[in-house]
């Protein structure tokens, strides 16, 4: 995906704060944060959304989940509770179409989700 601006930047044709990565994933720092740690974690192919998890590219899943833990040891959100948000389609605001999970933390999250 030439045009898909997470690709770029796994392929590093566009800056970013890399926070972790192992050959699965990619997790770097959310250019606009909405805590004090806000770090996405996208899997290294290609997936639109959540909606086109299939069962091809399911176990990216698992990969992301390791991912975002490490996220969490690394930023030492793990300690205090962190909390990881997908929005799958434009309805609920996803503005890039490749699937990323926000982890954010460092704060007192509200104690409802929206
Ligand atoms: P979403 O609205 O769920 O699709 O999330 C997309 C996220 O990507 C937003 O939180 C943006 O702030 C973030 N974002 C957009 N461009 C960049 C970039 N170049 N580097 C890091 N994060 C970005
Ligand atoms: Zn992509």
């Amino acid at each position: 995906m030439d045009n898909c601006l997470f690709c770029r930047i796994i392929k590093g044709e566009i800056p970013s704060a890399k926070v972790y990565e192992d050959e699965y994933v990619y997790a770097f720092k959310d250019i606009h944060p909405v805590t004090p740690v806000h770090v996405l974690v996208v899997p290294k192919v290609h997936i639109d959304s959540l909606e086109t998890l299939n069962d091809e590219n399911i176990e990216n899943v698992i990969h992301i989940h390791r991912g975002i833990k490490k996220v969490a040891e690394i930023t030492g959100i793990n300690k205090d509770g962190y909390r990881v948000i997908v929005n799958c389609g434009k309805g609920a605001g996803q503005t890039v179409f490749h699937l990323h999970y926000h982890v954010i933390g460092g704060t007192k999250l509200s104690e409802k989700i929206i």
